[in-house]
This record gives C-alpha cells, sequence and structure tokens, in this order.
C-alpha cells in the first residue's frame, strides 16, 4: 500500500510529462508516479517532429520539416469580422456545449463537401471530431485491444502510428509504391496473419497525396484494395485531409464512395481552410458511428461548438472552394520548386513526384542515415522530418519527409541547396 506513490527523492523536480512515459522515466527516480502509470502509457513517447519543431522554427533554419498549412493565403480579415458577428449574434448557442455527434447544419455541409469524393452520405452517418486526429483515436478506442494487429502503409502518417501504439497495437506494415498501398502485399500480409492466428483490425490507408510519401492510391488499386477487404472481412479506415488538394483535376472517388460497409472515412478542414479551428470528421457505417459518438462523448463532451459555428458562416458565406484553388494554386507552385530544386542539386538521391497535398518523400543515396544526418542539417540551416518517424518497426533510415507547404518557392530553393550540400558532406564522410 504505502509504495504509492513512491517516495520523492531529494532531486525530484515535477512531475516528467506522460510524454516520457513510464518506462523511460522507469529507475530514475525523478518521476514520483512512475509506478502508477498505466501499462499503455509506456508506448506514449513525443514524437520525432515535435521534438523538431523548437529548433526547425529558428528563423535562419529552412524548415522543410512542418506540415503546417500557408493560412497567410487565408481572408484573415473576413474571418475576424465573420468571428465578431458569430459572437453578437449567435453567442448564446454557438458557445454553449453541443451535440456529441456535431452539429446538424455543419454535418449537412460536410455531406456536400464530400460529393466531389462521389461520398453519398447522409448527415446522420457523420461524426464531427476535434481534428481527424481524434477521430483516429476514437476508431482506435472502439476497435483495438492490446495485442490486435493494425496493417499501415509502410511509410505511414506519424501521428496514426502513435494513436494506434499508445493503445498497445501491434502495428504490421504493407509497402507502398509511386501508385500507392500494393494490393499483393496486403493480401500477403492478411494471408500470414490469418495463418499466425493474428487478429486484424482494420487497415488503415492515406489514400490521396499521402502523408508522408506523397503518392495516391490509384483507381485500379481502389478496387483491388476494396475487394480484398470484403474477401477477408477487414475494415477500412481511410484517412483523407488532402482530397481536395489535388493539383491534377477532381479527386479519384474515396475508397468510401466504393463501398459503404468496409469503410470508415476521415475528413478534416484543416488542410483545406484551418487547423486551428480542430475540426474534421468521422463517416462510418450505422453501428460503428453509433459507438464513435459514444466514445466522443466519454473522451470530449461534444465537439467545439465555436468551431462548428464558424466553420458552417464561412462554408455559407465565403467562396470556401475559390479559397481552395488559391491554396492549391500556392502548393503546386511551391511542389515545382522544390522538384525543380531537387533535380538541380540532388543527383544522388530520388524521390516521389506527388500531385497534390504537402510531402515528398525522398529516398538518400546508399549508406546515408536521415536520422544520424539531421544534427548536421540543422547546423547547415535546413530541416527535414527523418524517415524512421514514419514506420512502427524502427527501419525507415534512408528516407527522408520534405514538406513544401508553408516556406515560399525561394526558401524552399535555398533549403535544397543547403541540403544538398549536407549529402555531399555525408557521402564525402
Ligand atoms: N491524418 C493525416 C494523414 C494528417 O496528415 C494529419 C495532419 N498532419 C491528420 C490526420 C490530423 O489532422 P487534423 O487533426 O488537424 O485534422
Amino acid at each position: 500500500m504505502s509504495q504509492y506513490p513512491p517516495t520523492p527523492s531529494p532531486g525530484d523536480a515535477h512531475p516528467a510529462s506522460a510524454a516520457a512515459g513510464a518506462g523511460a522515466a522507469a529507475g530514475s527516480r525523478l518521476d514520483r508516479w512512475v509506478g502508477t502509470y498505466a501499462r499503455r502509457t509506456a508506448s506514449m513517447t513525443a514524437s520525432e517532429i515535435r521534438a523538431l519543431f523548437a529548433v526547425a522554427n529558428r528563423p535562419e533554419v529552412v524548415s522543410l520539416a512542418g506540415g503546417m498549412p500557408y493560412l497567410p493565403a487565408l481572408p484573415l480579415d473576413a474571418l475576424a469580422d465573420l468571428t465578431a458577428r458569430l459572437v453578437a449574434e449567435k453567442g448564446a448557442v454557438a458557445l454553449q456545449y453541443g451535440s456529441g455527434q456535431g452539429e446538424e447544419r455543419l454535418r449537412e455541409q460536410i455531406v456536400e463537401v464530400m460529393r466531389p469524393q462521389g461520398i453519398e452520405a447522409h448527415p446522420d452517418d457523420v461524426v464531427v471530431t476535434t481534428g481527424s486526429q481524434q477521430a483516429l483515436d476514437l476508431v482506435s478506442r472502439v476497435f483495438l485491444d492490446p495485442g490486435d494487429v493494425v496493417l499501415a502503409e509502410a511509410p505511414s502518417y506519424v501521428g496514426a502510428l502513435g494513436v494506434f501504439r499508445s493503445y498497445q497495437a501491434q502495428v504490421e506494415h504493407v509497402p507502398l509504391d509511386h501508385d500507392g498501398l500494393q494490393p499483393a502485399a496486403l493480401e500477403e500480409a492478411l494471408t500470414r496473419l490469418a495463418r499466425a492466428g493474428k487478429r486484424v483490425k482494420f487497415l488503415y490507408t492515406v489514400p490521396n497525396h499521402h502523408n508522408p510519401a506523397g503518392v495516391t492510391l490509384s483507381l485500379g488499386r481502389r478496387h483491388e484494395v476494396l475487394a480484398i477487404a470484403r474477401r477477408h472481412g477487414l475494415l477500412v479506415l481511410e484517412d483523407d485531409p488532402y482530397a481536395l488538394l489535388g493539383f491534377d483535376g477532381d479527386p479519384l472517388p474515396a475508397l468510401r464512395s466504393m463501398d459503404a460497409d468496409h469503410v470508415v472515412h476521415l475528413g478534416s478542414f484543416s488542410k483545406t481552410f484551418a487547423p486551428g479551428y480542430r475540426v474534421g470528421w468521422a463517416v462510418a457505417p450505422h453501428a460503428v458511428r453509433d459507438k464513435l459518438v459514444l466514445a466522443s462523448e466519454s473522451a470530449i463532451l461534444c465537439p467545439t461548438s465555436f468551431g462548428q459555428f464558424a466553420i458552417a458562416e464561412y462554408l455559407s458565406c465565403h467562396d470556401w472552394l475559390g479559397q481552395v484553388k488559391v491554396f492549391r494554386e500556392l502548393y503546386r507552385e511551391r511542389r515545382d520548386a522544390l522538384l525543380a530544386a531537387l533535380s538541380a542539386h540532388l543527383p544522388h538521391a530520388t524521390w516521389t513526384h506527388p500531385r497534390g497535398g504537402f510531402y515528398v518523400w525522398l529516398t538518400l543515396p546508399e549508406g546515408l542515415d536521415s536520422g544520424a544526418m539531421l544534427p548536421r542539417a540543422v547546423t547547415g540551416r535546413v530541416a527535414y522530418v527523418p524517415g524512421r518517424a514514419f514506420y512502427a518497426d524502427g527501419t525507415g533510415q534512408r528516407f527522408l519527409r520534405l514538406s513544401y507547404c508553408f516556406p515560399t518557392a525561394e526558401r524552399i530553393t535555398e533549403g535544397v541547396r543547403r541540403l544538398a550540400g549536407v549529402v555531399r558532406d555525408e557521402l564525402e564522410v
């Protein structure tokens, strides 16, 4: 009894953050609660990206690391007016608690937002969440027991891997290439895991303008992946925040538009509008939707009323699709600058050619390690995210992610010039 909490040692300063995890603090005696944490807390570790932000944000560093949308391109004055009007005219409702599933008016608008992807949904199918990040957490909370298997592309969005890890799931990677997830590898993984008696709970995929790989799942493969899902009774978690940010015309049909029974579709206003509102959504089969709402109510009662009202006003009073077009043109120009600079300066590397979104995935020359190289890159005033962050199995050393969404074309070009210098130095060592 008297062991909890353990007696603090004289060196105790303050409780270590939960991110440090029980495992990290064990034996250090710096954390009086070290024996008290749940087992899953040990799997919560700070992402490499978060650790990077402090250095990457220094003005002299060209950061090709973070995936922050370029918000100076928003009509900020108009948003200020909209916000003031919202408080003055609807404040008593917009600042109140709301529905756990989300505001009906916004859910109706979300149905329209998804239409270009061929999704035919009813507002009742939609659950509004605190960004799609919370939707990833809700789906995991509803489906995952410790030891369950989640299939995820190699590489995968670092924030999703963190969620799966926090629920003590085992992530099994499925390789992707320039056309996205490889269906044959998916089939093979499912067969292998079934033989080993493993319970696969869902496939996690980012089909459009993949984070971090910058590739898009081809239409043919969308059909193949869904055929495999049906054959194996596999749920597909389609995480799709970048669909409307394609540079070459209309988005491909969403997986959800092709199979409403096997797909939970996640969307977000973070990339097409602004992440600070923290509004995303999930569209799920009805029984799953009910569970997601219950899980969300227990976590947060209801998503942000004010954010939902603000977005609903923005969608109805502004040319929001025109604004998405502004973003698309801006990002296209920056993508072009990045690809041109890579061609000019990095002859020994290879990289993907995104047709939308924020990211290029770069393969370093044989023998180089992007993690080991990062401190030297930061000294050389350029930052990126090392590939290892996007793998659950500790691999990915030869890769790195470059983001072109935030820096200007000139800064991108300068950043690549600096990166090329670092790579050259590494090769000469
Ligand atoms: N999924 C993917 C693939 C992402 O890139 C991001 C943001 N980087 C998210 C989910 C989370 O976005 P949000 O919570 O802002 O909607």
